[in-house]
């Protein structure tokens, strides 16, 4: 690792045996720390708001193994939940009362949802939403907004082109234009665009998929009316509204960007802290469209471990402790401690810097912004990022190494945390 003050011995030597194993040495590819430079930490465990890397170095996280970790890691409840469970057995494979509780908890948290289907992880999610998306309406065609993430299926990997909005060109070798050929694009927060889109493809589209809150592309809010505007269009249109909320739900709101809104899509899709930590995807929505999936239904959608009671139990346990009094508000206060005084620091340090926060997540670009969408993000510097993550790394801090993803506290940080957090910024961007 290189320009480093911490001791790295054991992280390098197991990343760059890693490197020979796997792909990039990961098994997903933003751990490999290629946006940021030098080399990853490799973990040994996590507690709380901590982790300890395999070199014993310790540091406040705001990665919360991305999203999962809102209660904190490794929380002794849900670890004793999964105790229990564990002495039971990991698999069933058949029906198991703990998809009952958990289903009932997100369709009592979730406004949107009357019936769920278990999966095991958002991308599943998304995939399944999808195909029931194109069969409840008959329709192929469906809408993405530039910079949303929705899982690594062909259909969503598509980035459009500047101005080349109707045209889906893959993201991706491998990705046949066969498979992008239906999905439209739009930049996140243009009604104006997406209403052109349904005026161009008549009776030709499924629906609109999007983050309400964006996480993937950095945070970016959404403008006050987007979300009404898209659930007005849709519904003239005869389209589906399916809110991504794999990474919002029950973390922006216990109900998600929906109740925090007060907007309510047709279909949601759910993952991270559902699982508590473990696999876990969902979509649910009305009714009559859950209604299509097999075997109540025609649309063919399956798991051998989904709904695993190992993942059941770690969700159960999670939302349990969401749900109860005073999170949110707690949330909120830490968070907005962090990012009020993470833009407060970048500016008195001399730096174009925007950003923001909901519940416990937050951002900041280094741009001056404001940010409202993937082409602004894009502004922001990320070399300069870059340098700002290593900083932070040294000083015990780790972020997501990526400027282009959210931050995340959790119920686990307390004020001396963030305190600490800020600390560390002041002094690494003052040296910037
Ligand atoms: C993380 C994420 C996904 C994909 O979930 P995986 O469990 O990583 O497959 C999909 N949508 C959004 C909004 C996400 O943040």
């Amino acid at each position: 690792m290189v320009n480093t003050s911490i001791k790295t011995t054991k992280s390098q030597e197991i990343f760059g045996a890693a490197q020979n194993l796997m792909p990039g040495g990961v098994s997903s590819p933003v751990r490999a720390f290629k946006s940021v430079g030098g080399q990853p930490i490799v973990f040994d465990r996590v507690n709380g708001a901590y982790i300890w890397d395999v070199d014993g170095n310790k540091y406040i996280d705001y990665v919360g193994t991305w999203g999962p970790a809102i209660c904190g890691h490794a929380h002794p409840e849900v670890i004793s939940a999964l105790h229990t469970a564990l002495e039971k057995g990991t698999s069933f494979g058949a029906p198991c009362a703990l998809e009952n509780v958990l289903a009932e908890m997100v369709i009592d948290a979730v406004p949107s949802v009357e019936m769920v289907r278990f999966v095991n992880s958002g991308t599943e999610a998304c995939m399944a939403v999808l195909r029931l998306m194109r069969a409840f309406t008959n329709r192929e065609k469906i809408i993405k907004f530039e910079g949303c993430y929705h899982g690594h299926a062909d259909m969503f990997l598509v980035k459009a082109g500047s101005g080349v909005a109707t045209l889906g060109l893959p993201d991706s070798p491998g990705v046949p234009k066969s498979a992008t050929a239906s999905t439209l694009t739009a930049p996140f927060n243009d009604l104006e665009a997406v209403k052109a889109l349904f005026e161009q493809n008549p009776q030709e589209i499924a629906g609109v998929i999007l983050e309400p809150v964006v996480g993937n592309a950095g945070f970016i809010t959404p403008d006050a009316g987007f979300l009404e505007g898209l659930r007005e269009l849709t519904q003239e249109h005869g389209a589906l509204l399916v809110f991504d909320e794999v990474m919002t739900g029950f973390r922006i709101a216990y109900g998600g960007a929906q109740a925090k809104f007060g907007v309510t899509p047709d279909l949601t899709t759910m993952g991270k802290v559902i699982g508590g930590g473990l696999p876990v995807g969902a979509y649910g929505g009305r009714r009559e469209i859950m209604s299509m999936i097999a075997p109540a239904g025609p649309v063919y959608q399956a798991g051998t471990l989904s709904g695993n009671p190992l993942a059941m139990t770690a969700g159960i346990k999670t939302l349990e402790l969401l749900s109860k009094p005073g999170t949110y508000e707690y949330l909120e206060k830490i968070t907005q401690k962090l990012a009020d005084g993470l833009l407060k620091i970048a500016k008195d340090t001399g730096h174009a810097a925007c950003g923001g926060h909901i519940s416990a997540m937050f951002g900041m670009f280094f741009t001056a912004g404001p940010v409202n969408n993937y082409e602004d993000a894009k502004k922001s510097d990320t070399a300069k990022f870059g340098r700002f993550h290593r900083g932070m790394l040294e000083h015990g801090i780790y972020l997501a190494p990526s400027q282009f993803e959210a931050g995340f506290t959790s119920l686990a940080h307390t004020e001396e945390d963030i305190e600490q957090t800020l600390a560390a910024a002041k002094a690494v961007l003052s040296s910037l």
